[in-house]
């Protein structure tokens, strides 16, 4: 099971006296607590350790946020599936070798807004303004949606937020298995608990610090029980010897325990990284193999594998996913007109460049 491991928490003085503030240090207890003007000294600390990156995971910063709803910049020529984003966590305690974050954030620490009120504001507007397109939204792509949990409790306060809102659908996207608070309240119909999967092989060697995939499965099925709808991801999907038999497991063990009518959405993604990413990567996890393969550089200037491999990758599990009737849950994420158009005969639900990954919207 998945546990913080944090040094030194930072406190931002605008927010020192704020009743969340104290909530997360009580939590937190007998952590080293410094009070500070700006994140500069925080930086300036990470910076000077031999992993900053890993050093950035050990030290929290509880501070105050601008704004915290921003559609998804998707990567540059990829089809949009037209996700939004809440910025509430910046950084994440787990440490998987191909997270883009690594070189992304430049060594920001584990961040955590605490004036949340500032978003219940912005999202009034964010509802009042929102045309009859659905919209999926959610707190996973600068963060885990559950990876501060623990301390925040944020996922409640998200569900609380949400219930009830019509044509939005929030996604709390996790590795973590810690949704307890969540099965202590009646389950919105617009909420989806949702979990990134990968054969327990590539977690143990790729997702330190993550729940187990037995761990995540049994999450889900708890979620479902409970009465949630769940999606998944298979992002990124690694290829290597035996891939197959191991990813048809892990899709073979969700339908074990979660009908397919239970799943809202599936997503499928293959490894990409920009060129920094990796010199990182390699320096962080010497003992990672993802990054010893064939790839190709696309234009947005990521490299990804050849597009035939990705089509392969992408074609083979969606078989998978056909004999248990789930095909239609399927989007990809990140991947370019032309593989969407291979992959699906036309990009359904959608225009050329956004898709609407919305299965019962069909
Ligand atoms: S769980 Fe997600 S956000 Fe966290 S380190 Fe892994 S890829 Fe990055």
């Amino acid at each position: 099971m998945d546990r913080l491991q944090i040094k030194k928490v930072w406190v931002d003085r605008k927010v020192e006296s704020r009743p969340l503030t104290r909530q997360i240090l009580e939590r937190l207890g007998g952590c080293h607590v410094e009070v500070v003007d700006s994140l500069e000294g925080v930086l300036r600390a990470i910076r000077l350790a031999s992993d900053p990156v890993g050093e950035s995971k050990k030290n929290l910063y509880l501070t105050e946020q601008l704004s915290f709803i921003r559609p998804c910049p998707c990567s540059p020529g990829c089809v949009s599936c037209g996700y939004w984003n809440i910025d509430l966590d910046l950084n994440c305690p787990f440490d998987c070798s191909y997270c883009v974050l690594q070189s992304y954030l430049n060594y920001q620490p584990l961040t955590v807004a605490i004036n949340r009120d500032g978003l219940e504001r912005e999202l009034e507007e964010f509802f009042q303004k929102k045309g009859r397109i659905p919209i999926r939204i959610g707190t996973g792509e600068l963060a885990d949606s559950l990876g501060l949990d623990s301390i925040t409790s944020n996922a409640i306060f998200l569900t609380e937020l949400f219930r009830g809102k019509e044509g939005v659908w929030l996604e709390l996207k996790s590795k973590s298995a810690r949704i307890q608070p969540l099965l202590e309240v009646k389950p919105p119909a617009n909420v989806i608990l949702s979990w990134s999967l990968n054969p327990q092989a590539v977690i143990d060697s790729e997702e330190k610090g993550t729940a187990s995939l037995k761990e995540r499965l049994e999450a889900a099925a708890a979620a479902f029980k409970h009465g949630y709808q769940v999606g998944f991801h298979f992002d990124p999907i690694i290829h290597y010897p035996g891939w197959k038999e191991e990813y048809s497991q892990v899709i073979v063990s969700i339908f074990k325990i979660i009908p397919a009518e239970a799943i809202a959405w599936i997503s499928l993604g293959s490894l990409r990284f920009p060129h920094r990413l990796k010199l990182l990567a390699r320096f962080r996890f010497p003992e990672s193999m993802i990054y010893e393969h064939e790839f190709i550089r696309s234009p947005e200037g990521k490299y990804r594998y050849p597009r035939p491999l990705r089509l392969y990758l992408y074609e083979e599990i969606s078989q998978i996913f056909s004999d248990y009737g789930a095909a239609d849950k399927l989007y990809l994420c990140m991947e370019s007109a032309e593989v969407w158009q291979a992959f699906m005969q036309k990009i359904k639900r959608g225009r050329r460049f956004i898709a609407f990954p919305f299965p019962w919207l069909s």
